[in-house]
Parts: structure tokens; C-alpha cells; sequence
């Protein structure tokens, strides 16, 4: 049996990220767990995915979405998990 959503990859499954991916746009979780998280996602295909949309999504409406509000710093932090480094540099 091989149950990949039970997995644990830094110490946390899917369900325990996804949990989290709000607090973490908002810059409101201690650096301990963001570190955990990003280590997952940058593992974990599911999750690289669901940051992946969520990004493109903060990219097409940025400021202009409501309920959508993201720190710099996460921004960044984002774009350095989904290797878009090159993205921030354009700017
Ligand atoms: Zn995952």
C-alpha cells in the first residue's frame, strides 16, 4: 500500500500545508514552520502545484483582489520555493 497523502515530507503532510498556505501569504507564521512548509512544497508535486496556481493567481490580480493580501516578503519567499527567481529580477 502506498498512501502518498499520508506521507510525511519535513515533518508535515498535505492537508497540514494546505492548513497553513493562508497564514503563510500573510507573513503570519513563525519561520520554523515556513521553513517546514517550503522544504514539503519543493518536495511534494500536489502541493508544488496548489502554490504554483496560487501564485499565477496573486500575479494576474496582485493588489487589485480582494481578500487576496500577500507580503512582500512571502511574495518573495514564493517565488524563491517555485524557482521563479527570474520572475522578481524583470521588475
Ligand atoms: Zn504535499
Amino acid at each position: 500500500m502506498n498512501n502518498k497523502k499520508n506521507d510525511l515530507i519535513a515533518g508535515m503532510n498535505c492537508g497540514d500545508v494546505s492548513d497553513h498556505l493562508s497564514d503563510y501569504y500573510d507573513g503570519d507564521i513563525p519561520e520554523e514552520l515556513c521553513s517546514k512548509i517550503e522544504q514539503h512544497v519543493e518536495s511534494c508535486t500536489d502541493c508544488y502545484a496548489v502554490f504554483n496556481t496560487f501564485n499565477k493567481t496573486i500575479e494576474l490580480y496582485k493588489e487589485e483582489a480582494e481578500g487576496v493580501k500577500v507580503s512582500d516578503d512571502a511574495r518573495h519567499r514564493l517565488h524563491t520555493v517555485l524557482h521563479l527567481e527570474d520572475l522578481l529580477k524583470d521588475h
